[in-house]
């Protein structure tokens, strides 16, 4: 098979290093098999070529190259015993040994345990080099064997392994596709994500719906990885259209990802650039930080994967643990990928709560460590709403590049915002005739709407267009004006939460919003605690107003320009 010297290289160190227990946790046990095979036999890589044993618990021990069966074999222990008095250089490859681990500890088989650790000694410092290897598709470790087994993490199929696998396929069924190479490495660049298994399933797929195998096969297998990943419940492909034009304002945060796209590419390499780990965007509910995150894939054309924290925890697919392992892996898969983590604060906010059984710490470790030391090329955008669950650690510099606090839209903000909805849903349409949006409508319906969060601004859009429909006729400006006055916005029920928001922010954050967006108080009309005031007429001047206990005034995040 075609495996990475890496892999190969990362693998053969844990032998070489004489670790006794090697776990691999894999859905895919006859590709770790192969690559056990090929490192054992390989005298560059492992310097001492070792002999592979493979057992199960129906056949017992055969030897992996013969297929000879080893009699006597077929329980854990007697496994153990044969690797205990053979005496060369051998690499005993276990298959579904956690079975016999028990869940959460209880129900383990001890004696098996025991055995296993009576062992280490033997496969650490006896005259032969041996290692066990565990490959199963689940993570169970006794809690007794934490310190003796180390966990190699099987990536998924390079684009290389899946290029083979495609003209194996193409060869085995007679397909004269008119596939030039660069095709063949879309196609299996496509199929990232996925095990060899999922991409012959997916290739096969696309076969059958295009009668062969052709470019257009693309949407197929992308559709077909699509719903594999989402199978798993935690993580799901986004594909969205939104833009950059797509966000109002937020300027210094729209900027800072501006100057970070390419950064994995060989020009970067030039210029020594780190790779950028991510951003965490916390703020007000309803001001951009969903919309941004998903606009990011086209900013930076990439894939967008979306990671559900809530059901990492929830129990219904997996264990935890196993959960984050996979989105990580299947992230890292798809790389140079970003990685959306919604709602990060879900998973992570029961950290140090023994409630269970220190289920979260573990998984909130594994996160903060790969963020820490992640060298494939994946952006994490996490986006938080309670900043009050967020750990300490999630926020000590190091972990992500920059943390960013989306807070209620500025009045130039607004104005963009309201530039952004009423283009989407008013040009082009007849019933429209008389809006015509310019900088006079904009600063007024701007000027309306202090307080307003962007999903509100949004919703003052679509029920003026509603109003308008139901009464059959033209859109009309009173429609908008009518629809700002009977909102109550967010920000006045919630005033105290965001006011603490923006403390928290203040030393923590850097403001989303860019300089030039930001207004002199006095610029801002009201108060948000007495809302929406209609506009005695269209040339109304708001300038006075002092605004003084604006929640515009005094604004949560640093104020630094990207
Ligand atoms: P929550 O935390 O409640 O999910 P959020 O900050 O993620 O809130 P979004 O989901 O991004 O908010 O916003 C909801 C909708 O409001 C967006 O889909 C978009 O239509 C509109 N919206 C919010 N902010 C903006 C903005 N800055 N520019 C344009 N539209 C916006």
């Amino acid at each position: 098979m075609n495996f990475s010297t890496e892999i190969k290289n990362s693998l053969a160190n844990l032998f070489k290093a004489r670790f006794p227990y090697i776990y691999i946790p894999t859905w895919e046990e006859s590709r770790a098999c192969e690559l056990v095979k090929e490192i054992a036999k390989d005298e560059s890589v492992i310097k001492v070529v070792r002999k592979v044993y493979v057992w199960n618990q129906t056949d017992g021990f055969a030897d992996a190259e013969t297929g000879k069966k080893i009699s006597d074999t077929a329980t854990p222990i007697k496994g153990l015993e044969f690797v205990d008095k053979n005496n060369e250089n051998a690499i005993y490859i276990f298959k579904d040994l956690h079975n016999f681990f028990g869940v959460s500890n209880r129900n383990a088989d001890y004696a098996l345990i025991r055995k296993m650790r009576n062992l280490i000694p033997v496969l650490r410092e006896g005259q032969f080099r041996e290692n066990i290897v565990l490959v199963s598709p689940q993570l169970i470790i006794p809690e007794d064997m934490q310190k003796e087994i180390s966990v190699f993490e099987f990536p998924f199929p390079t684009v290389n392994e899946i290029y083979e696998l495609l003209n194996q396929m193409l060869a085995e069924n007679g397909i004269n596709s008119s596939l030039s190479d660069a095709d063949k490495v879309a196609l299996s660049k496509s199929a990232l994500g996925l095990t060899l298994q999922e991409a012959e399933n997916a290739f096969s797929r696309a076969i059958v719906k295009n009668k062969g195998l052709d470019k257009e096969a693309i949407g197929v297998i992308f559709e077909e990885k699509n719903q594999v990943i989402r199978k798993t419940g935690i993580l799901e492909f986004i594909k969205s259209d939104l833009d950059v034009a797509d966000i109002g304002g937020l300027e210094n945060l729209k900027n800072w990802l501006l100057k970070r796209k390419n950064s994995w590419s060989e020009s970067a390499k030039r210029y020594n650039i780190p790779a950028p780990k991510g951003v965490l965007i916390t703020g007000v509910p309803g001001c951009g930080k969903s919309l941004t995150a998903k606009a990011m894939s086209s900013i930076w054309q990439l894939p967008l994967l979306k990671l559900d924290m809530g059901k990492i925890f929830s129990g219904i697919v997996g264990s935890s643990e196993e959960n984050m392992r996979r989105a990580i892996a299947t992230a890292e898969a798809v790389s140079p990928s970003i990685l959306w983590v919604d709602e990060i604060e879900k998973g992570l906010g029961g950290t140090g709560s023994t409630g269970d059984s220190g289920t979260s710490t573990r998984v909130f470790g594994t996160f903060l460590t790969w963020m820490q030391e992640k060298t494939a090329p994946v952006f994490v955008i996490a986006t938080a709403n309670n900043i009050n669950s967020l750990p300490p650690e999630l926020l000590r510099k190091g972990r992500f590049d920059e943390i960013f606090f989306v807070d209620l839209p500025t009045l130039e903000e607004r104005k963009k915002i309201f530039e952004v909805h009423l283009k989407k849903r008013l040009s082009g349409i007849e019933v429209a005739r008389n809006i015509v949006i310019d900088s006079e409508f904009l600063e007024k319906l701007a000027l309306m709407t202090e307080g307003f969060v962007g999903a509100e601004i949004e919703q003052v859009v679509i029920t003026a267009l509603y109003e308008a429909f139901f009464n059959q006729r033209d859109i009309a400006k009173e429609d908008f004006y009518n629809a700002i006055e009977s909102t109550v916005p967010l920000s006045v029920t919630q005033k105290e939460s965001i006011m603490r928001l923006r403390e928290w922010a203040n030393v923590r954050a850097v403001s989303a919003t860019g300089c030039s967006d930001r207004q002199p108080a006095h610029t801002e009309q009201k108060p948000v605690s007495s809302p929406n005031p209609k506009p005695e007429d269209e040339s109304s001047d708001n300038s006075g107003s002092d605004g003084n206990d604006s929640m515009s005034s005094d604004r949560g995040g640093r104020i630094l320009d990207f």
